[in-house]
């Protein structure tokens, strides 16, 4: 009836209302969250399951806000890519992630690899290739322990997109694609582009439990293999699928069935007793 559809209406509305005020509250937070030292990065390893050995990290951004608590950067990072906060929320990170790494070096942990998340945005603005140059200066940071881990859509814009990783990887930094076989892309961004890791999608590992997906993921890993990639699934998270992993050849993973992403000093704890 009418007077329904207008009672609808009204409760979409607010719902509506609701949800953007939020999101405006939200980039008003998020633009003094540096500042204010809301962020912190926290730190999952990647294993060799042959080893048992941590061979790398990826950095993951927390925001703690006195008043929302802890946001997810599946929540906060899309409106920082709409609002443009982006690039100095992807400055930090960065630099936060080279400064740790050469700090756990030059406290004579064994070298590793950390690999840092990079929106399309952030890749794209004209900027970026600058600031990785300068955060690796600063940092003193050997390019070859930094990874950037980019995700399918960067072949929207192909051509900017190989000139930029054709610059970092002579810097000597790693490229890495994340959530591989998600995206529209995947065949095409390893012909085209120069990259060094292939990241196996959570969503992919998930379904071994279920479905028979396992074809697809063997096919993923001989790719890898075949093209002179290294391979790393995410969200390993039961035997079951660490042993499927391993039969296929894939050699390298993280995931909660080895740690969830830690903090500064858990890490540090880890790679004490690992290293
Ligand atoms: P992602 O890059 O695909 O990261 C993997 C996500 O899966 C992380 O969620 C991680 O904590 C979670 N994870 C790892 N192992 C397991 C597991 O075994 N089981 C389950 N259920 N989850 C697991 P998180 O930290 O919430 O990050 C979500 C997404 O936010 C990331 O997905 C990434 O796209 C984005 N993100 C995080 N930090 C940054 C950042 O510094 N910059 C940018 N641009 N994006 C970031
Ligand atoms: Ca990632
Ligand atoms: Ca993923
Ligand atoms: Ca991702």
């Amino acid at each position: 009836s009418k007077e329904r559809g207008k009672n609808e209406f009204t409760f979409y509305n607010a719902e509506l209302n609701s949800y953007m005020k939020r999101k405006m509250e939200m980039e008003n937070h998020l633009k003094k969250a540096i500042d204010k030292n809301q962020f912190s990065l926290v730190y999952q390893p990647k294993v060799n399951f042959l080893t048992n050995k941590i061979v790398g990290m990826e950095a993951l951004l927390r925001w703690e806000h006195p008043e929302y608590g802890l946001v997810s950067p599946a929540e906060f990072i899309p409106i920082a890519e709409e609002t443009g906060q982006i690039e100095a929320i992807g400055k930090w990170v960065l630099e936060t992630a080279c400064k740790q790494n050469k700090s756990w070096q030059n406290q004579g942990f064994p070298p590793l690899s950390v690999s840092v998340n990079v929106s399309v945005l952030q890749f794209q603005n004209g900027k970026f290739l600058k600031t990785v140059k300068s955060v690796l200066e600063e940092s003193k940071l050997d390019a070859q322990f930094l990874e950037l881990e980019i995700t399918e859509s960067i072949m929207q814009n192909i051509r900017e997109s190989k000139d930029i990783l054709t610059h970092l990887k002579a810097l000597g930094v790693k490229i890495s694609i994340d959530d591989f076989g998600t995206g529209y892309s995947s065949l095409h961004i390893l012909s085209k582009l120069p990259i060094d890791t292939i990241k196996i999608d959570k969503s992919f590992i998930d379904e071994l439990d279920q479905l028979d997906r396992s074809p697809i993921i063997k096919a993923i890993i001989d790719l890898s293999l075949n093209l002179n990639l290294s391979i790393v699934a995410e969200g390993i998270e039961t035997e079951n699928q660490l042993a499927f992993l391993q039969e296929s050849g894939c050699m390298i993973g993280q995931g909660y069935l080895f740690s969830k992403p830690l903090k500064t000093n858990e890490f540090e704890q880890l790679i004490k007793i690992n290293g």
